[in-house]
């Protein structure tokens, strides 16, 4: 690990101001200890946001939520308003990791999760994403958990978090602080395909905080489920995973919202999914085209074609959870 300089702030303006390009700031540090030691980031400075008021989950005025970014995900899964409300997210960021590492990792910190790529997370490999230009080892490589929707010639890697797959089907928005001013962004536009800047993988600018997220109010009905298959039951990443945001009506989908994790290069919402169950019937001939379409332009490489039969089953899986007794 490089030696790096160290500063705690108290205020959104202080930490904001604190930041280069070559720092970081560091809350719950789940992932960015690792990198640190790895030697694959090297920041020149941390700032400490732990002390930021930033750790609230409360009603928003429009009926939705407001989650601060430093919510720890164990406080939010069990938050009663996200239990009750946003079913799927509870699930989703339970389904995460193990207990020790959801007590420490917050919200803003699992939006900006990093890949597990073995090839990113170790420095003798060649890897676009961590040194562009220099290669992807894991293209010819063993890639099973590697993405087949959004990957290009340059970059393959699957993005690993299970609560931004929720909040891509809950349509969340990504609220932002810099010095010049603060922004949203719905998470729809937050996250980049790889294509040939893997480096880049989300809107930010350097010195820019994630200072809350907010979900919109979900109509009278709506069903939301999430569901993760993975190697082993627990402290695993997905192999594919859904997340189902659905409103039925006399038998017939009229809002459904579609994301899938573990198969693409971002949390990964399914437009044409989406297009494909809205305004029919509910059946498992309807749930079963969905998946079709939501995986048909997968380009699956040697060790991961499973993933597309996988992540069809998943959805329609999940589809069924969340339609069943509508
Ligand atoms: Fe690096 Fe992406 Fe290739 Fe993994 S898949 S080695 S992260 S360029």
């Amino acid at each position: 690990m490089q030696a790096f300089g160290y500063t705690k702030v108290e205020a959104v303006p202080a930490a904001v101001n604190a930041a280069s390009a070559d720092s970081k700031f560091i809350a719950g540090g789940t992932t960015l200890v690792d990198l640190m030691k790895l030697n694959v980031e090297a920041p020149t400075a941390l700032v400490d946001i732990n002390g930021l008021p930033l750790n609230q989950v409360e009603k928003d005025g429009d009926g939705g939520l407001r989650i601060g970014a430093l919510v720890r995900n164990s406080d939010l899964a069990h938050h009663p308003l996200v239990a009750e409300r946003y079913a799927v997210l509870s699930q989703a960021l339970l389904s995460g990791a193990s207990p020790q590492l959801r007590n420490m990792a917050t919200t803003g910190g699992n939006l900006l999760q990093r890949t597990r790529c073995y090839y990113f997370r170790d420095t003798n490999y060649a890897c676009n994403k961590r040194k562009p230009g220099s290669g992807c080892a894991a293209i010819d490589g063993f890639n099973r958990m590697h993405a087949i929707l959004g990957t290009s010639e340059h970059c393959i890697a699957t993005h690993p978090s299970d609560m931004c797959v929720a909040m891509m089907a809950l349509e969340a928005t990504i609220h932002i602080q810099g010095r010049t001013g603060a922004r949203a962004v719905p998470i729809s536009e937050f996250y980049f395909v790889p294509g040939n800047t893997p480096q880049r993988e989300n809107v930010l600018a350097p010195g820019e905080l994630i200072t809350h997220v907010t979900l919109p109010p979900l109509a009278a009905g709506t069903r939301s489920h999430y569901l993760k298959r993975r190697d082993r039951a627990s402290y695993e990443f997905a192999l594919a995973s859904a997340a189902v945001v659905v409103q039925v009506n006399a038998g017939h989908i009229a809002r459904a919202r579609i994301a899938l994790g573990g198969v693409g290069t971002r949390p990964w919402r399914s437009i044409e999914a989406e297009r494909a169950l809205e305004k029919e019937a509910v059946s498992e001939k309807l749930f079963h085209a969905a998946a079709e379409a939501a995986l048909r332009g997968a380009r699956p490489l040697h060790d991961n074609a499973f993933k597309v039969e996988l992540a069809k089953r998943t959805l329609v899986r999940v589809l069924k959870l969340a339609t069943s007794n509508a």
